[in-house]
């Protein structure tokens, strides 16, 4: 008898054992996809692990329904880096075949399809059973795997299925996601006939009979001679004060000629789009260190300041690999970055680079995957985020981890929760190839590799060009408000500065920690604060829609009128978001063009990228935003930034408060005077003094590790310690308590005072559920797997108490 071991694409602790046939077995190869039975009427999608004759002991191995691939489409590479996902974050294979494959790929009895309506589809071309699905699908918009199984009348359907999808025919619905496309900006220039001097007196003179005409021709001219800039249509519209018409006529003359250009690319350089840079001095130097340092150490920590030009040396060591015929893994932490970068790297490499991320739909994702796997030349460089670890490479020649320092690298939920920076170096270790880590602000964690000689470093300390690192103010808010120096939430310095950039024509940027309008609406007689009936936590006022929200779970109602508790018309808005800023900054500036980044404005279709796409073309002058504005975008007019308040990010309740702070407070400093000009940074704040506005103004990041290290290793935190959180939630409170208790009594007979908790967090309910956390800290010499092993136990026995499986137990290895 033959049989296969397969990973299910749900939380399993253990593979599945089907049995096939001789044949089958010999067909068979791990990596290939099999439609399989599960329970009393479900259908899978399963990935075949191994091929062996072990009859399972404890069931009866059911027949496999159809085998769905010819050849594997994963390969043994990504089975073993699976497996280390799986243990190291101590999650099942099932959860990170699920996170690792588009959804296309693995069809089960829950998959709806529909009808892909953007393919014109010729039915004789199908067969028998494709027409009845496609029929179907012409009455109605979706079907469940289920409704085709009645409609075919048969269980193996997965295999027309597959088909329909590799036709095009179908799409697996799923959220719809739109793919970036770039922005097309129309713009005109004067035809090249008329580029003499008698040629254009020529035309002019025969436009005297069209006075419009001519009038549109003399503000080109006008507009030319001020900027070097390319000229917008609409530009041209409203300063010649005419119509879209008469430059349509224009056009239509060979007069004008009309041209566009993606606005994704950063343009206005001053120079025109060259392909290869060459590397400066110090860059060049660094580039060398970095190859030394590969000779020595697989991982290298490239330490340099902001703008100094680090992703123009990853472009150098990628042209290596890909001359060696390798593949690249650039990893981001942000969709948003990677709009800028993929242009620029298309500058250099051009189709060559593929782009993967999660807002990408089932499809794209699907292509991609084929091209990584086939090594095609359309996916040498993956440039992506997180998720991009988990393609099928067979040929990985590089690693790149840019802002390697970011928290969005750690995935929260669900299952696999892991750092994609760390899977990275591990699969890069698999294939025996270079991992490089770039950040101006590293983490402890890498930092502290570094010092202990597992990763090499190389510092580049310079910007590009010489420009010199912004300087930055800290402006004292406690002394200004004493002194009546305050408007509002600015400083009268930030006024001045403000004023004073909008005037030369450069840029500003805002940076407020907070969305939203305020965080919390306090009645002044009472004190109540009106409160998320679904989670422990104060709504917060959106002035936009006048509404009160939750951060947590999206709950939302009407602003109130009167305070609920006591009818007291007196309601403060206490603490300032992005959107009070951007009212702020309307009232102080009103001819100023204002706009706001953060999670509400970049929701909808291209929000990042319409934001970003107007600042870069200058029609904002002044940005407010949170956290977003911070990931390593290149804008080139920004010449002041403005931190409105540093204290609440320092007084953030986590041990990485303050290295988060200063990683965030550089980063966003590192937005100002990218070019040429030096930028300006005024950060306004209670406390000037606090260590970690010293070390920011200083640029101090060695001082600022040092001492942050200290308080690691007194409070036993990571990088010294490692640290598992175990979170357990239910609707119960009394169950949570309960059961968080026996939890970590359990874990204090193995790990005694390492072990803290259980604790509430701040939010303690989202969504009615109650939770509470416990940590498990890990030291140094501990064993992590014996560690690992023991929480498994535990677990494990707590499951078997009656009473406690109700409750949801998360484990988060590496917790962020
Ligand atoms: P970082 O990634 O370190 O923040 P970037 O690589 O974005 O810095 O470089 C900052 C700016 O300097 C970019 O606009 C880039 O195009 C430019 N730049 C960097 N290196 C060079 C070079 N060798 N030649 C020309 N321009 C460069
Ligand atoms: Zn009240
Ligand atoms: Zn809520």
């Amino acid at each position: 008898m033959h049989y296969i071991d397969v990973i299910l694409p749900i939380p399993l602790p253990k593979l599945f054992t089907y049995s096939v046939t001789e044949a089958e077995a010999n067909f068979l190869k791990s990596g290939i996809r099999v439609s399989v039975p599960f329970g009393k009427s479900k259908i899978y999608t399963a990935l075949v692990f191994s091929i062996h004759t072990n009859k399972p002991m404890v069931y009866e191995a059911k027949d496999i329904h159809q085998i769905l691939d010819d050849e594997p489409v994963v390969t043994q590479m990504q089975i073993k880096h699976w497996q280390w996902i799986s243990e190291y974050y101590m999650c099942t294979l099932g959860d990170v075949m699920r996170a690792a494959l588009p959804n296309a790929f693995i069809l089960e009895s829950e998959t709806v399809i529909s009808r892909n309506t953007s393919n014109i589809i010729n039915d004789e071309d199908l067969k028998d059973n494709e027409f009845l699905i496609y029929e179907a699908l012409n009455h109605q918009s979706s079907l469940k795997i289920q409704d085709i199984i009645s409609i075919l009348d048969k269980k193996n359907v997965l295999p027309v299925i597959k088909r329909l999808l590799e036709k095009d025919i179908v799409i697996v619905e799923e959220e719809i996601y739109e793919k970036y496309k770039p922005k097309l900006v129309r713009y005109v220039k004067l035809s090249t006939n008329y580029s003499t001097e008698t040629k254009l007196q020529e035309l002019l003179d025969d436009l005297s009979r069209a006075p419009k005409q001519r009038q549109v021709v003399m503000t080109l001219f006008s507009i030319s001679a001020q900027s070097k800039k390319p000229i917008k249509v609409s530009e041209l519209t409203e300063k010649s004060n005419t119509s879209a018409a008469i430059i349509k006529s224009l056009i239509d003359k060979d007069v004008l000629e009309e041209y566009y250009i993606q606005t994704d690319r950063i343009q206005y350089s001053g120079e025109d789009n060259n392909p290869v840079k060459t590397l400066n001095k110090p860059q060049l130097k660094a580039y060398q260190e970095i190859q030394e340092s590969f000779e020595r150490h697989q991982i290298t920590l490239l330490h340099g300041v902001t703008s100094s030009g680090k992703t123009e040396i990853y472009v150098k060591l990628i042209e290596e690999a890909l001359a060696e015929g390798k593949q690249v893994l650039y990893l981001v932490p942000e969709i948003a970055l990677t709009t800028q970068l993929v242009s620029r790297l298309q500058e250099y490499f051009g189709e060559k680079v593929a782009v993967f991320h999660s807002k990408y739909s089932s499809q794209e994702r699907v292509e991609v995957w084929k091209h990584v796997l086939d090594n095609s030349s359309k996916a040498r460089i993956v440039l992506g985020a997180r998720s991009s670890v988990l393609l099928p490479f067979h040929n990985l020649g590089l690693v790149i981890v840019d802002e390697e320092h970011e928290s969005s690298y750690k995935q929260f939920d669900p299952a696999p929760r892991y750092h994609a920076r760390d899977a990275a170096i591990v699969l890069a270790h698999l294939f025996q190839c270079k991992t490089l880590l770039g950040s101006a602000t590293p983490s402890l964690e890498s930092y502290y590799n570094t010092k202990q000689n597992k990763y090499g470093l190389v510092e580049l300390t310079t910007r590009f060009n010489e420009v010199l690192m912004p300087d930055i103010e800290l402006v004292d808010i406690k002394d200004k408000q004493k002194r009546k120096r305050m408007t509002g939430h600015f400083s009268d310095r930030l006024i001045e500065e403000m004023t004073e950039t909008l005037k030369d024509g450069h840029q500003i940027i805002l940076f407020q920690n907070r969305r939203g309008f305020s965080p919390i609406v306090e009645c002044l007689t009472c004190g109540h604060a009106p409160q998320c009936p679904n989670c422990d936590v104060s709504l917060t006022y959106h002035q936009y829609k006048d509404q009160l929200r939750c951060h947590y779970c999206g709950y939302y109602s009407a602003m109130i009128k009167a305070c609920e508790a006591c009818g007291s018309l007196d309601l403060d808005n206490k603490g300032f978001g992005t959107e009070q800023v951007e009212e702020e900054v309307k009232e102080l500036f009103p001819d100023a063009k204002v706009a706001r980044m953060d999670l509400d404005t970049t929701r909808g279709k291209y929000g990042y990228e319409k934001i970003i796409t107007a600042l870069e073309q200058q029609e904002v002058d002044v940005l407010v935003g949170t956290q977003m504005l911070t990931k390593g975008l290149d804008f080139r007019h920004v010449k002041l930034v403005g931190i409105m308040n540093a204290d609440n990010m320092l007084n953030f309740p986590d041990f990485r408060a303050h290295e988060r702070s200063f990683q965030l407070m550089l980063q966003v400093s590192g937005r100002a005077g990218r070019t040429e000009e030096r930028g300006k940074v005024l950060i306004q704040t209670y406390n000037p003094y606090h260590n970690i506005l010293q070390q920011v103004s200083t640029n101090a990041y060695q001082d600022m590790y040092v001492e942050q290290m200290e308080e690691r290793f007194n409070f036993k935190y990571p990088p010294v310690y490692r640290l598992i959180k175990i979170t357990l939630k239910h609707r119960d409170y009394n169950k949570v308590n309960q059961g968080a208790d026996w939890y970590a009594k359990s874990l204090r007979l193995v790990f005694g005072t390492d072990v803290l908790g259980p604790e509430f967090p701040p939010v303690s309910r989202i969504r009615n559920q109650y939770i509470k956390h416990i940590l498990v800290k890990i030291p140094p010499k501990q064993s992590v797997s014996k560690t690992k092993e023991a929480i498994i136990r535990i677990n494990n026995s707590f499951f078997n108490i009656k009473d406690f499986r109700a409750l949801r137990v998360i484990l988060n290895v590496d917790n962020y």
